[in-house]
């Protein structure tokens, strides 16, 4: 029971240990996956009435379309999160670019490419950077010392860049506000839901130092052809029951029992007491906090968790009466049109209409507008973008907003995000906004799972230890 990697629990004699994982997004997913393929006895719970947290799809009941709640993108450097869908049978459900390539237009009609050569890293990115058309010749020049800058800090850790911003650092690094606009936050904010301004420049280097400078297939972008639930939630909920574990939907965890310093059972909002030996917690920080008993939360290893705060993410999903433009995914500069996806390019789907969806992180301006109010400012900005659309007919407009899609790489926020291990012995965290060093993504909460899986498997026989408060 002390390794991961002792095969399927089916060809184990018994399942010694109970666990409980709660929360059923990607984090207490693929804690659980970790955890039956183990051998423990695991018990997946999750308020909602289907597994996925905050990447999940549903019907749309007029097109019968599968829409997701919000695009989800990841990208060749997301390592665990490949693996996993991998493990569960559903990479080949996605389409992933061989080679990085962008394309990015401007609504004046300039085009520009960012993709990646046949070159070791960072040098692979140099001639499509030098050619790129949306920056001056003189800030395209300035940005490459920067990006070299980055690469050779890469093995190091240096506190002074959790304390300022991106935007900080990038303009006392030689970059323009327009450089910044329409080259640096390109990345940021569809990755790290804010902008420059706001996250912390270790967040930024971050990014830049995972998805461009590390390996050259860093960058490649890779995105669901199915709906999130059918390539994950729903596969999970499979795998995870044919493997022997209980996956308990529409059931809340309410409170955990905490007895002798340990974690000994999860209550339910019904009143009912599940028995465990230990816990993975996959919940929001905020809903952790919730559920501890009193004595337990205010240990002062758990206050860090009261810090987080969000940022929204909005997608606007737009039907046509007929093909606007032949393309995958665009991303614009100029325009608050940030990415846009090609849905029925994307998943396949039947002519002879065209459905799009337009992804806008860090909407912080969009989250609180009505739907009227963001198809007034939209639909005539995908006319200038798109001129095909101006004679378009929408036949289906719909908004899928995300208040709290992820928490906010903000300085010196890195500092609160916490260990899996926590002062009980038997209680382990997971969840996008646990300290994997990621920022909030898949990716993250990927291996967020897998690190409270191997806590469990280093921890688990530790039967007679406590907390004391
Ligand atoms: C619109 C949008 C777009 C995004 N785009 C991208 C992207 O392009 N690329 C990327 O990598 N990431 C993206 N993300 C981020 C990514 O979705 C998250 O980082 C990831 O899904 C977080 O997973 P998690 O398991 O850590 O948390 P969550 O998914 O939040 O899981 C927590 C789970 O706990 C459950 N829960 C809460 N309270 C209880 C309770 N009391 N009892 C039982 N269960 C409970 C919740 O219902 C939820 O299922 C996006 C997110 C959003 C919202």
């Amino acid at each position: 029971m002390q390794t991961l990697d002792n095969g399927p629990a089916a060809q184990r004699p018994e399942a010694l240990t109970s666990v409980a994982v709660l929360g059923g997004g990607l984090a207490g997913m693929a804690a659980a996956w970790r955890l039956v393929n183990a051998g423990y006895r695991v018990t997946l719970v999750e308020r909602r009435p289907y597994l996925g947290g905050r990447a999940y799809s549903f019907v749309d009941r007029e097109t019968g379309q599968e829409i997701d709640n919000g695009q989800h993108v990841f990208l060749g450097c997301c390592d665990a999160y490949r693996r996993f869908l991998d493990e569960i049978g559903s990479l080949e459900l996605t389409s992933r670019q061989k080679r990085l390539h962008v394309e990015v237009r401007a609504p004046s009609g300039a085009r520009g490419i960012l993709s990646g050569l046949p070159l070791p890293a960072p040098f692979h990115l140099l001639p499509s950077l030098l050619r790129y058309p949306h920056v001056s010749i003189g800030e395209r020049l300035r940005a490459i010392p920067a990006l070299l800058l980055m690469w050779l800090e890469r093995k190091r850790d240096r506190p002074a860049l959790r304390r300022q911003s991106f935007h900080h650092w990038l303009r006392s690094h030689w970059q323009s506000e327009r450089a910044i606009d329409a080259f640096w936050n390109l990345l940021i904010i569809p990755a790290l839901n804010d902008s420059a301004e706001e996250v912390s420049a270790s967040a930024g280097f971050m990014l830049f130092q995972e998805a461009l400078l590390r390996d050259r297939n860093g960058g490649n972008i890779g995105f669901a052809q199915a709906g999130l639930s059918a390539i994950m939630g729903d596969a999970v909920r499979e795998r995870l029951t044919g493997a022997g574990a209980d996956v308990l939907l529409d059931r809340t965890a309410d409170a955990l029992v905490v007895e002798d310093g340990r974690v000994t059972g999860v209550r339910f909002t019904d009143g009912e007491t599940l028995p465990v030996d230990a816990c993975v917690s996959a919940l929001p920080p905020d809903v952790l906090l919730r559920l501890l008993p009193e004595e337990v939360r205010e240990h002062p290893a758990f206050a860090p968790a009261a810090t987080h705060t969000w940022s929204p993410i909005v997608n606007l999903h737009v039907w046509y009466d007929r093909q606007i433009a032949e393309f995958e995914f665009l991303a614009f500069v100029d325009s608050p049109v940030q990415w846009v996806f090609n849905r029925t390019a994307i998943a396949g789907l039947e002519g002879p209409g065209q459905y799009i969806t337009v992804s806008l992180s860090g909407a912080w301006e969009f989250w609180p507008m009505s739907k009227e109010a963001l198809r007034e400012k939209f639909i005539p900005e995908l006319a200038r973008l798109f001129p095909a659309a101006k004679d378009a007919e929408i036949t289906r407009f719909v908004i899928v907003k995300e208040q709290r899609a992820t928490f906010r790489s903000l300085p010196d926020a890195a500092d609160n995000r916490l260990p899996s291990a926590t002062p009980l012995p038997n209680l382990f965290l997971a969840g996008d906004w646990t300290d994997t060093g990621w920022p909030a993504t898949m990716e993250s909460a990927v291996r967020s799972g897998n690190i409270a899986a191997e806590a469990v498997g280093r921890n688990a026989d530790v039967r007679d230890s406590s907390m004391s408060c």
